[in-house]
């Protein structure tokens, strides 16, 4: 199972982090190691002083595919999620200036928090869904796939022409502005259309 990550899908968060609008999706791996397991806690790893959260929302691929037609890519998943793409900061920041890759920033153990699973059809319109996280009970960030450069299918059909796609990966599909850093005791909970989909303590 592999985690496939979209960065810089939201024009204001590309623009805080003082990056350029892509002119194509910006794309990387977590591996499956990097998936916190179900009720443990969050451990800030001791290599970074500026762990950030990433609300985003989540895409779980349910059949094998390559080279799938944007028209087609609705077909290659019926679950959808919301979860946090942890990434130390510091250490990303470091790594780009120097023109490394990202993986030890964003694919360390825990990096990846995946919440509850809802099926596709509850949603009216997977391109219209609200989403929120919540630092200690107060919002810090706040999205909408509405706003997303390139939608759910358009990123299957993109990704998929890279990377063969299997029965349980999931698409991370990009943060909205408002990431921020994470301190030990703090509470995040993720809302996706008003429901509560994951809540974790930091250490
Ligand atoms: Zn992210």
């Amino acid at each position: 199972m592999k985690l496939i990550c979209i960065g810089r899908n939201y024009a204001a968060h590309a623009a805080e982090l003082g990056n350029e609008r892509p002119t194509e999706p910006v794309v990387f791996i977590k591996p499956d190691s990097a998936v916190l397991p179900k009720e443990q806690d969050f451990y800030i790893p001791e290599f970074s002083n500026e762990v950030h959260y990433e609300v985003e929302v989540l895409v779980k691929i349910n059949k094998v595919g390559k080279h799938i037609a944007q028209k087609f890519a609705h077909k290659y998943y019926d679950e959808i999620g919301l979860g946090i793409d942890f990434t130390a900061r510091d250490m990303q920041r470091s790594l780009k200036a120097k023109g490394l890759p990202w993986e030890k920033a964003k694919g360390f153990d825990g990096a990846a928090v995946i919440g509850k699973w809802l099926p596709k059809s509850q949603y009216e319109n997977v391109d219209k869904l609200a989403f929120q996280l919540k630092k200690n009970q107060e919002v810090v960030q706040e999205g909408d796939t509405a706003l997303m450069l390139w939608k759910i299918d358009e990123l299957i059909a993109y990704v998929s022409s890279f990377f063969m796609l299997k029965k349980g990966d999931i698409l991370f599909t990009g943060t909205p502005a408002g990431v921020g850093k994470v301190s030990p005791n703090d509470y995040l909970s993720g809302t996706l259309e008003g429901e509560e989909m994951f809540s974790i303590n930091v250490r």
